[in-house]
């Protein structure tokens, strides 16, 4: 969706809602984006204030198991039509007095995304010996031990 910014510039006492979705052109989306917010001037600051709802389908980064997410991701951000000394990611210059907010909001969602996805949280992982699904239980293997870890053992013995 394109939102025409002039008169938002132009007077005080605007404002503009919204709600509607657009399909993300992303395999990992399992749902259509749904925004939903505002723009508005209010005593001479233009803002978006918005919220983008979605659901993201793959899988567990550890375990593999296939997950959903529901997300929901806040897109909030001053609008200003020129360049000024305030000028930071907060702050988002809009050419032609256009904004194309189907890109800003993808442009944040990618952002929020963790560098990798979870089943939850503490996800134990597989076993890497056999494979086993550790968040149903130990598999009895054998866990080698860290070289580092074991060299840190024998200093602090050296210290007793
Ligand atoms: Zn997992
Ligand atoms: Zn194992």
């Amino acid at each position: 969706m394109n939102i025409e910014l002039r008169r938002f510039f132009e007077s005080d006492d605007v404002r503009q809602d919204f709600d509607y979705e657009f399909p993300a052109e992303d395999d990992l989306f399992s749902s259509p984006v749904h925004v939903s917010g505002f723009v508005k001037n209010a005593t001479g600051i233009v803002s978006l204030s918005a919220k983008a709802e979605f659901a993201v389908s793959t899988q567990c980064a550890k375990c593999a198991k296939n997950i959903t997410k529901s997300m929901t991701v806040p897109v909030k951000h001053f609008l200003i039509a020129h360049l000024n000394d305030e000028n930071n990611d907060e702050y988002i210059l809009v050419e032609n007095m256009v904004l194309n907010l189907d890109e800003l909001v993808m442009e944040d969602i990618y952002l929020s995304f963790p560098t990798r996805f979870l089943c939850k949280e503490d996800c134990k992982g597989l076993c890497p010996l056999c494979g086993q699904d550790l968040n149903e239980g130990e598999c009895g293997c054998r866990k080698p031990v860290d070289p580092r870890l074991a060299a840190l053992q024998a200093l602090l013995r050296d210290d007793e």
